[in-house]
């Protein structure tokens, strides 16, 4: 993912001539009528670019994450925005490794092909915050089915989805031993969700991106669509998360090298007092700095990727790379904007928009802070303040 090599070069290629056709005005049309992209989506799929996680025996094109981070990448430098469709990327990536075979059967070919949107992901919620443990909502059995019964925030793309897999508590957190245990994944058909015991209801954010709350009174979801085993939920979620961390640092490096992109041209063309603006140091290294730093997390996100895509275990490196990456994408998004001078903030020139969306990353996913407790703790012993 290096500038110096880039990975999958011709899948980027390919990926850029696809963008081509998505360019700033489109967007920004979006971005004041806060809709979402779906042509660019349907675009996307019909490239097969968000099956490549998915086997081929499933109808995807199995080429692993190296190749989604190429492509998610590249979309964002072209400055279209990945977050409308990463999950469907992704999120199925908890039936591929706990669903059962007829599961992984009904579900995974249609959402390779497109038919099935599976890209809604309902963890968070509004008092539990990031202590995902205290989760709420939740799922009592009764005769075939699962009664869903709570509240989530920040549900991004439930109404752009057919499919959501959804966190719930089967056993109350006091009655299951351990604060992780007792917490299980279903499989929500959205179709038939909403309307009988699903609401949904957008929330209007500084950033376009079909973020949702939802509430569930006496939703009821049929037993056969629990994955895995009930109660061990956490572990099936806490499995996606590296995936998605390193897919988001990817959106990150393509963020940070628009940004560069975009500040050196303009570095160069600008000229006041006589000269062009980059010839001064003042403004050159802010820009150079950022290429240091962009550079230095694309090598952790590849690295990342190759550990993932290999089987070995990933949790720090994906965090790290989350982490750098976000950091990297918000300076470069600062120089780039300071670089602009006034016309930075002039919503033609595309780089309030992405400054504004390269924002998100260094909340959510996950935030830095909890990044920063992992490798404390984790990675260099030291006590737990939580
Ligand atoms: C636009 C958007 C889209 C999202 N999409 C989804 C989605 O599709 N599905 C989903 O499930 N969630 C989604 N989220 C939720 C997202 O994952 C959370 O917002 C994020 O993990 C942070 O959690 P929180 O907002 O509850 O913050 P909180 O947990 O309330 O934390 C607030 C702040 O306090 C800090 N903090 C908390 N505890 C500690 C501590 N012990 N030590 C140090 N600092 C601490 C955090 O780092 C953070 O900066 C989305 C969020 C946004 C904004």
């Amino acid at each position: 993912m290096s500038d110096f090599e880039p990975t999958f070069p011709e899948v980027r290629e390919v990926v850029r001539k696809l963008c081509a056709d998505f360019p700033g005005e489109y967007w920004r049309r979006l971005d004041r009528e806060r809709t979402y992209p779906a042509e660019f989506v349907t675009a996307l799929t019909d490239a097969g670019f968000l099956s490549v996680l998915i086997p081929e025996a499933y109808g995807g094109s199995g080429l692993g994450l190296g190749a989604a981070t190429a492509i998610l990448e590249e979309i964002h430098r072209s400055g279209c925005n990945g977050g409308a469709c990463h999950a469907q990327m992704y999120t199925m990536g908890t039936i591929l490794r706990h669903g059962s075979p007829a599961q992984k059967d009904a579900y995974l070919p249609k959402v390779a092909s497109g038919e099935l949107r599976l890209q809604a992901f309902g963890v968070t919620e509004p008092t539990a915050g990031t202590d995902t443990t205290r989760i709420s909502t939740f799922a009592r059995r009764d005769g075939d089915d699962y009664v869903v019964n709570g509240q989530k925030i920040w549900i991004s793309r439930a109404e752009h989805s057919d499919l959501m897999v959804l966190l719930c508590r089967t056993t109350a957190r006091e009655q299951a031993g351990k604060p992780s245990n007792g917490m299980s994944v279903l499989l929500v058909d959205m179709r038939e969700a909403v309307g009988n015991g699903l609401t949904i209801r957008p929330i209007r954010t500084m950033l376009n991106h079909a973020t949702t709350e939802l509430f569930f009174d006496n939703l009821r979801v049929p037993a056969e669509n629990l994955i895995g085993e009930e109660g061990k939920g956490f572990k099936y979620i806490i499995d996606g998360m590296n995936a998605e961390r390193i897919l988001i640092a990817s959106e990150c490096i393509g963020d940070g090298r628009f940004f560069i992109d975009r500040a050196t041209s303009y570095a160069k063309e600008r000229a006041v007092f006589g000269r062009p603006i980059g010839e001064n140091q003042g403004v050159q290294f802010p820009i150079a700095r950022s290429y240091v730093q962009v550079s230095a997390a694309a090598l952790m996100v590849d690295r990342a990727a190759a550990l993932f895509d290999a089987g070995q275990p990933c949790g720090t490196e994906a965090n790290m790379a989350k982490m750098l990456a976000s950091e990297a994408s918000w300076y470069a998004a600062d120089q780039c904007l300071q670089t602009h001078g006034g016309f930075g903030f002039a919503e033609e020139y595309d780089i309030e928009r992405k400054f504004r969306e390269t924002r998100l990353y260094q909340v959510a996913p996950i935030s830095t802070n909890l990044i920063l407790s992992h490798v404390a703790t984790h990675v260099l012993g030291l006590p737990k303040s939580f």
